[in-house]
């Protein structure tokens, strides 16, 4: 029988309770990645609204961002930009502080990785509070960039994530909602 994008991705995000701390559900996606099957439908259902428009680059929030972006980038023919926690890039970079559930860190992305004008997709693997994607997001604003979308598997409605990223004008994309956190 043929399964449902839906049921072909939860049955392939695998649940860790408790991590990194208590009372969090950690939706893992190295069980996905690691289903040649899941793994290709997530990435093709990512790409489908953009295949065969303009993209100039995908831009991938470390870590698991850089996983399914590169793979993006690939499928639309797309350079590829590193957003980076602090002091990771070696050339020029520009910095946004963004909040985390506790306090705020800071993340980077090369002065000249992206051009004035070009059109850019934001890639993560999930989105919750959207403090994250949004720092990305304004990094990529700052040095000129046209966010075509954001993209994510995973997206924990709950958390508010993808209001908060629509109220900046980025439209959301993500394939699959867990409730809570
Ligand atoms: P936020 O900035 O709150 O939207 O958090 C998004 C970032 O934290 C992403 O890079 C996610 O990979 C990670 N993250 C947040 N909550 C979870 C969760 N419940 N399970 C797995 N990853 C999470």
């Amino acid at each position: 029988m043929k399964t449902t994008l839906e049921e072909t991705l939860r049955g392939a995000i695998r649940t860790i309770p408790d991590y990194p701390k208590p009372g969090i559900l950690f939706r893992d996606i190295t069980t996905l990645l690691g289903d040649a099957r899941a793994f290709r439908r997530a990435v093709d259902e990512l790409v489908h609204p953009y295949a065969g428009t303009k993209v100039d680059k995908v831009a991938g929030i470390e870590a698991r961002g850089f996983i399914l972006g590169g793979a993006i980038a690939h499928q639309l023919s797309s350079g590829f930009i590193p957003i980076r926690k602090k002091g990771k890039l070696p050339h020029d970079t520009v910095r946004v502080a963004y909040s985390l559930e506790y306090g705020i860190d800071e993340m980077e992305m090369h002065r000249d990785a992206v051009k004035p004008g070009e059109r850019v997709i934001l890639v993560d693997d999930l989105i919750a509070t959207g403090g994250t994607a949004e720092g990305a997001a304004k990094l990529l604003r700052q040095m000129g960039a046209d966010i075509v979308a954001a993209c994510f598997v995973i997206d924990l409605p709950d958390l508010g994530g993808r209001a908060k990223l629509e109220a900046l004008d980025v439209p959301v994309r993500t394939l699959v909602a867990y409730e809570g956190h």
